[in-house]
């Protein structure tokens, strides 16, 4: 058995979802999560904005306006008047729920989960007739009788796990299940959900909890390439990643994955592959566990990254400096990405400029400071295993035209990332394509 997940765009009109029910029908028994039509959700949070300022008229505008979008969906989505007529019924009862906030005097996050909720509601409800109406027995998997989060937010795997395989089994003439990404209850049962994007984190916790074959993301992209095609031109995707080079590249901004998503089909060692579904039949990039050969994967860079400098004034290599530097970020809860030290001084970069004038203010009973703004952080992401030679030096020398400002290699094995300056990021992120990938094409 294998999860499917189709994000939003892959079920963003009739036709989109037609293919994906084709897509679907002839790969077996699996589970098929899916997210809200593109558009969906941040058009009910919007109509939460509404009734959150006691907006009625403004919410019940936007709720008609995204009511008709459906029913307009509906006639080319399916080759039945019954299939229609059942897909009617479903629409209009989320809508009218969605409606009945609108005549409450009280408006809280409660409320609106549920409103956030429908979103994803609607798309299986609208596939499992789909489904059937092509012969499938296609059976759903209420997300909300299975996935919940625990009183510190999390997810609880062991209740997923639970609630989970009973419905399975409830089922056994199933051809195939269907259920809703990123909507889940919390520790005390309200209506919730796994934050923006979530249905990716949806589809690796069932594949998880079921301990599946494989984890199927679906996407509009054939993988993860080996740079950002919007800067660089021939970029492939990369067959094969280890989970922690996927890992340094979600994080570092290649944007197909969502991070959390992979953390549990990683511990629990389920493959997760990355596929186009205008392009179903090529390879995409598959996640796993295996260490491939030592090489360097892929390229992905972070913009918007601060540099600051801390210059110890009174003595060479005090001890104590580094711990009082990093509770001032501690304290001013910011993350920091990248360190290099000398033995007079220290250099980190943060992502976050929310605190920097208390944090700059702090740091300076410790030395002396600078700050540069601006700055992009370039990831070099493979398997770079320290005892091998040539890794580093090929990436410093492909970046020997750039003014770098940081080297950070050794945290991990799979990662060397340097700082640059913004305006040298598009430069650089193609000297790497070209010097690393043999990839000549640069724009
Ligand atoms: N529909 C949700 C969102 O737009 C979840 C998802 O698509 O993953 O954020
Ligand atoms: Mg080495």
């Amino acid at each position: 058995m294998k999860v499917l997940k189709f994000g939003g765009t892959s079920v963003g009109s009739a036709e989109r979802i037609r293919h994906v029910a084709s897509l679907v029908a002839p790969r077996g028994r699996n589970i098929i999560v899916l997210s809200a039509m593109s558009g969906t959700t941040n058009t009910l949070v919007e109509i939460a904005q509404y009734l959150y300022k006691r907006n009625t008229n403004g919410a019940k505008e936007t709720i008609n306006l995204l009511e008709s979008k459906y029913l307009q969906t509906l006639p080319r989505l399916y080759d039945r008047l019954e299939s229609r007529e059942e897909a009617l019924k479903e629409i209009k009862a989320s809508f009218n729920y969605i409606r009945s906030f609108a005549r409450l005097d009280r408006f809280t996050s409660t409320e609106e989960k549920i409103i956030l909720a429908q979103g994803e509601i609607m798309s299986v409800a609208m596939m499992t007739i789909l489904l059937r109406e092509r012969g499938l027995n296609a059976e759903q998997l209420p997300a909300l009788e299975f996935m919940k989060t625990g009183d510190n937010g999390e997810p609880d795997i062991h209740y997923i796990q639970q609630h989970l395989q009973p419905l399975i089994d409830k089922y056994q003439d199933a051809d195939i299940f269907i259920t809703q990404g990123y909507i889940c209850r919390n520790h005390i049962g309200e209506i919730d959900n796994l934050q923006r994007g979530g249905s990716d984190y949806t589809a690796s916790l069932i594949g998880a909890a079921l301990e599946v074959d494989e984890i199927e993301i679906w996407t509009d992209i054939d993988g993860m390439h080996n740079n950002d095609p919007r800067f660089v031109e021939g970029t492939r995707p990369v067959s094969e990643l280890h989970f922690e080079e996927a890992a340094e590249l979600a994080y570092f901004g290649a944007k197909i994955l969502h991070p959390t998503c992979i953390l549990p089909a990683k511990v629990n060692n389920i493959p997760v592959r990355l596929l186009n579904t205008l392009e179903p039949e090529a390879h995409g990039t598959l996640i796993y566990n295996n260490l491939a050969q030592p090489s360097i994967k892929a390229v992905a860079a972070k913009d918007n990254v601060i540099a600051i400098k801390i210059k110890s004034s009174r003595m060479l290599l005090a001890y104590g400096f580094l711990t009082r530097v990093f509770a001032t970020f501690e304290k001013y809860k910011t993350p920091i990405d990248m360190i290099a030290t000398s033995e007079v001084g220290v250099s980190l970069s943060i992502d976050s400029e929310r605190y920097l004038p208390e944090i700059i203010d702090e740091l300076k009973q410790w030395g002396t400071v600078t700050v540069d703004k601006d700055m992009v952080i370039i990831a070099v992401v493979g398997n770079m295993e320290w005892t091998n030679t040539g890794y580093e030096a090929r990436t410093i020398e492909a970046l020997s035209e750039i003014p770098v400002r940081m080297i950070s290699y050794g945290g991990s094995n799979f990662n060397i990332s340097f700082l640059i300056r913004k305006e040298d990021k598009v430069k650089a992120l193609n000297l790497l394509s070209s010097k690393l990938f043999n990839n000549n094409a640069a724009k």
